[in-house]
């Protein structure tokens, strides 16, 4: 339905400035939901933060020409909120409230329609009832319908300009926040069939009573011909008895068989629920697959709506079976332990924790879980704290929490309020600290938290997370590795985990923590920022740093990280930064090039490093070592014990000048693997193998890191045809091509393309198609069951990553390594 300006103005009565010619199709109060600009009028409601100005500024530059805007009557005159000669070929309507303005225009657009118009209110579940309104009706008539929760002051004008022409019925939700509010909606959607869902017993803070709250919901029905609600609701009977309307009233009843729609039975399967009832002296039945009360009433008022628009039984029965469930701000999420979170981590105020808490109440009646709260403080409140937790206990009692984890000051001075199992923490830190989300196991967990909190991260650590392009790093198999090298190594001989470059790849921090539990002696990365990620992330092992620059000393003082010395001069740069931030015996480890010829003193130098580190206190010698050039190759074994040999003497000699113990180190994982005996000294360096990779024969130790990734896509490409860029993938026989959610820009190497290497799909073989994308890739899944949401491997569990390797010419390392951050590490933990 489009109008003229000029239409619009004479509706609205606004007064206009300009006089540029405009079609009306859309209306906008938000400046983010912009589609049309040239055929939208924008609202400047008042009320916003951010200024009407820039909003109005914002949108002209985006092309909208239409303005409805608030003048103010000053003593100065008419005060508009924009100087209008910024804003050529424009048209501004001045009102006096653009909110009243809008509704008023949206009540004259209602009236020229004459069709069904449902309005849904109650404490709950309108949107719920709107939605399978909507499933149930909309097959064989056009039904518009509120846009999914929008049901207030400018919610319901906007959804009810949505009805045109074409329209045969209307679904509109309306939501009354403070008395007096429902009268305006009223007007606008002037609703014939009116559904009350339910009346909330607990909320009602902003009405003095369950009375008013309940009468002013009712001022929805004031022309209604007919009104549905649950006549068990002894509240709700009464009041609509008091309210005098003249409408037909359709109360439906699950006991008192008078009742115009008389529910006769009720019978819950594991699945689903059979309602049995009675209306107008005839006996039917529907299935719906949902079982928890909630639901079931909920449905009810969508039959009684069905049964006015005199839809046939065996229709209802039919359409009833096939409803689904309704999108909701909150979802379930899988958890780890086999719980089921429903994530509300952003924000909270109590309309939304009990909003949450019935989600939570249905689901896990459902599911028949126990159900635990992990709430924060709630901060945005005017409420004094002892009135707003003794409802916060209340809303907890009513929805059956059975053990609360409350983060926040207040709560726990409030906790003589929760009668449920309960922890109190000071604050989210404490709380991770605490151990307890660990123990959290088939429970369905509600996540509400206030933003400071930043609940999120609780979210994140307790989501399972297999939906996606992940890697899942196994740390059961790393710990297994790591005790595999260990075995091979005296009990005394220290062990040094590398887990630069994030670990190889597997992700340094949940690396690092697992490796500290297992009370390894000394962490190594490349950079200090690596070892301050480690440190920030609460890790106290030491931490070695193998690359230190100048720039990066401050940081390894600060963070308490370990540098290696390779050089006179960063020797002489860590003397002089560590003497002026006045520090003594500062840890270092020397590294000697015994043939590696990368980074190291030379053998020659020592004699020279001895004397200056003895003529100073500033850093101290905790380590001397040297690394292998070909530990893994059996060619290489003479030039390997030649390097072993000549460490061996320079490092005691270097002991020897010295009378503290120093540490001797010269072992990776491969010469821990050929040479146990020779090379172990005080430590190792295990690095490759801890990632589950035998260096020395390719072989995988445990596997660890799994990448996996999601079918988007599936279709089916003819003979001929080609698949991707640059016609790369010719098709010669019919294939079913799969779209997986990964790429070069996640680290997929593009080299595997064109056939060059497959993935696993469902455990068989999946050629890659045509060039790599930058976030997709295409492969052949011809004759695989499978579906989309299915998960494809690219290396890992049955398909090793040195397969990979090989077919790349490469080492796994790289492949390890080439691991962009944007894929998400999953980490898995018996
Ligand atoms: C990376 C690294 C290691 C570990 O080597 P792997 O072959 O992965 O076991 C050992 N020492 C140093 C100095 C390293 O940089």
């Amino acid at each position: 339905m489009s109008y003229s300006i000029e239409q619009i103005t004479e509706l609205t009565g606004a007064t206009r400035i300009g006089k540029v010619e405009a079609t009306i199709d859309w209306l906008l109060t938000e400046n983010t939901q912009l589609s049309f600009p040239e055929e939208t009028l924008y609202f400047a409601i008042p009320d916003k933060q951010n200024g009407e100005e820039k909003i109005i500024a914002d949108l002209y530059a985006r092309g909208v020409r239409n303005f409805v805007v608030e003048v103010k009557n000053t003593w100065l005159g008419n005060a508009a909120p924009v100087n209008y000669a910024d804003y050529p070929a424009c048209n501004f309507l001045e009102v006096s409230n653009a909110l009243k303005t809008l509704q008023k225009l949206v009540e004259k657009h209602r009236s020229n329609y004459h069709i069904p118009m449902i309005g849904v209110t109650g404490s709950t579940g309108k949107t719920i009832v709107k939605e399978w309104l909507y499933q149930l009706l909309s097959q064989d008539r056009i039904v518009a319908r509120s846009p999914y929760t929008s049901n207030g002051q400018i919610g319901v004008p906007l959804s009810v300009w949505q009805i045109n022409d074409q329209s045969q019925l209307a679904i509109i939700e309306a939501k009354s926040l403070e008395s007096g509010e429902m009268r305006a909606l009223q007007s606008i959607i002037q609703p014939t069939i009116g559904v009350f869902t339910s009346i909330g017993r607990t909320s009602q803070e902003r009405f003095s009573s369950l009375q008013e709250k309940c009468e002013e919901a009712l001022g929805l029905f004031k022309d209604c011909d007919v009104i549905i609600y649950n006549g068990d609701d002894e509240f709700i009977r009464d009041s609509v008895g008091k309210s005098l309307f003249s409408a037909r009233e359709i109360a439906w009843s699950r006991v008192d068989t008078d009742k115009p729609l008389f529910i006769t039975s009720v019978k819950k399967g594991d699945t689903s629920a059979e309602i049995t009832y009675q209306y107008l002296g005839m006996e039917n039945s529907y299935c719906f697959p949902f079982t928890d009360d909630i639901s079931i009433n909920y449905s009810i008022n969508c039959l009684a709506v069905c049964l006015y628009l005199m839809l046939p039984p065996e229709e209802i029965t039919a359409r009833m079976a096939k409803l689904r469930p309704i999108a909701s701000r909150l979802e379930l999420k899988n958890g780890k332990r086999g719980c089921v979170l429903i994530d509300d981590s952003y924000d909270l105020d109590i309309n939304t924790l009990e909003a949450a808490l019935e989600f939570q109440y249905r689901h896990a009646e459902n599911k028949k879980m126990e159900k635990t709260l992990i709430l924060s403080d709630i901060l945005d409140t005017d409420k004094a704290p002892n009135v707003l937790y003794k409802r916060v206990g209340q809303l907890l009692d009513e929805h059956g929490i059975t053990r609360l984890i409350a983060v926040g000051r207040e709560l726990a001075s409030a906790a003589s309020r929760f009668e449920m199992k309960c922890d109190f923490f000071p604050d989210t830190d404490a709380l991770f600290a605490s151990g307890v989300m660990q123990l959290l196991n088939h429970e369905i967990v509600l996540i509400k938290g206030a933003r400071t909190f930043n609940f999120e991260r609780i979210v994140d650590y307790l989501e399972l997370k297999d939906r996606d392009t992940v890697l899942k790093v196994n740390l059961n198999a790393l710990i297994n590795n790591l005790n595999y090298f260990r075995n091979k190594l005296l009990p005394t001989t220290r062990t040094l985990c590398m887990v630069k470059a994030g670990a190889y790849g597997a992700g340094a921090v949940e690396v690092s923590k697992a490796l500290r539990d297992e009370k390894v002696d000394y962490l190594g990365v490349a950079t200090a920022d690596q070892g301050v990620e480690i440190r920030e992330a609460g890790v106290t092992t030491s931490i070695i740093v193998t690359n230190p620059i100048h720039s990066s000393l401050k940081k390894i003082f600060r963070y308490s990280l370990e540098a290696e010395i390779y050089n006179f001069r960063i020797l002489e740069e860590i003397i002089h930064s560590a003497e002026r931030e006045g520090m003594m015996n500062v840890p270092i480890h020397i590294k000697v090039n015994t043939g590696m010829n990368r980074m190291g003193f030379d053998v020659a130098e020592l004699p020279m490093l001895i004397r200056k580190l003895k003529e100073q206190n500033t850093v101290i010698p905790r380590s001397i070592f040297s690394h292998l050039a070909g530990s893994d190759g059996k060619e290489f074994d003479e030039f390997t014990h030649q390097q072993i040999a000549l460490f061996d003497k320079v490092s005691s000699e270097f002991q020897a000048a010295f009378s503290h113990r120093i540490l001797r180190h010269i072992a990776n994982s491969a010469a821990v693997e050929r040479f146990p005996e020779l090379a172990q000294f005080d430590m190792v360096r295990l690095g490759i193998g801890l990632y589950g990779v035998n260096p020395c024969d390719n072989s995988i130790i445990n596997n660890v890191s799994t990448l996996q990734s999601t079918i988007i896509q599936l279709r089916d490409v003819a003979e001929g045809e080609t698949v991707g860029y640059s016609r790369r993938g010719k098709i010669v026989k019919p294939t079913r091509i799969a779209v997986l959610r990964i790429g070069y820009g996640d680290g997929l190497d593009r080299h595997l393309g064109n056939g060059n290497f497959y993935c696993l799909v469902n455990g068989q073989k999946a050629p890659y198609v045509g060039n790599i994308c930058m976030d997709l890739c295409m492969i052949d899944v011809t004759g695989i069951a499978c579906r989309e949401g299915d998960k494809a491997v690219i290396f890992g569990d049955d398909l090793p990553v040195t397969m990979l390797a090989d077919q790349l010419g490469t080492i796994p390392y790289e492949v390890l390594t080439n691991m962009l951050p944007r894929v998400k590490r999953v980490y898995i933990r018996e």
